[in-house]
């Protein structure tokens, strides 16, 4: 039975050593650390028993989704095949997510700029149309913000009118 393991492993490793990675990964990206190295984690947990050996050498990486200033490193193990894509920023998360943050970041100065820093840095850039995109978003998000606080502030002129016995208020049909 040992035996027999040896065999399989020797052919998974010559297989491994066969396989090179077909992707290159080239400049710098934006990555949440904290998810990256946990989603890093999940994946080297699909050995957990440590039955086929795998390791983080076996890690290749065949190709990368990108949406934005997000990407999607698609993660093979050499050892057994097992594939999985892990993003460099938390595509579920709560918090605003990292296209989101760079347009609002950037509504100030220009999306040129945007697209000079990260030609500077290196790292691929969001595309006009995500920008465009996001800042639709974020406009309409915060229209319906102001709307709603200057709702509340007639709403707390209204009470604070009533309190007065504020006539001229009354007059304006202001007061329900
Ligand atoms: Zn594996």
């Amino acid at each position: 039975m040992v035996f027999l393991w040896r065999i399989f492993r020797k052919l998974c490793e010559e297989v491994s050593n066969k396989e090179e990675s077909t992707y290159s990964l080239t400049g710098r990206r934006v990555v949440e650390l904290g998810y990256f190295l946990d989603a890093l984690k999940d994946f080297l947990h699909h050995d957990d028993k440590g039955r086929l050996g795998c390791t983080f050498h076996n890690v290749q990486v065949c190709g990368e989704i990108r949406k934005g200033l997000n990407s999607g490193l698609k993660l093979k193990c050499a050892m057994c095949n097992f594939e999985k894509t892990v993003w460099t920023n938390d595509t579920k998360s709560e918090i605003m997510d990292v296209n989101k943050a760079a347009t609002i970041g950037i509504m100030e100065i220009g999306f040129s700029n945007l697209q000079d820093l990260t030609a500077i840095l290196n790292i691929p850039p969001m595309s006009n149309t995500l920008f465009q995109k996001e800042q639709n978003i974020i406009a309409d998000a915060w229209a319906k913000t102001a709307a709603r606080e200057m709702e509340l502030a007639i709403e707390e002129e209204k009470r604070l009118a009533k309190e007065r016995g504020d006539v001229e208020w009354m007059l304006m049909g202001m007061p329900s």
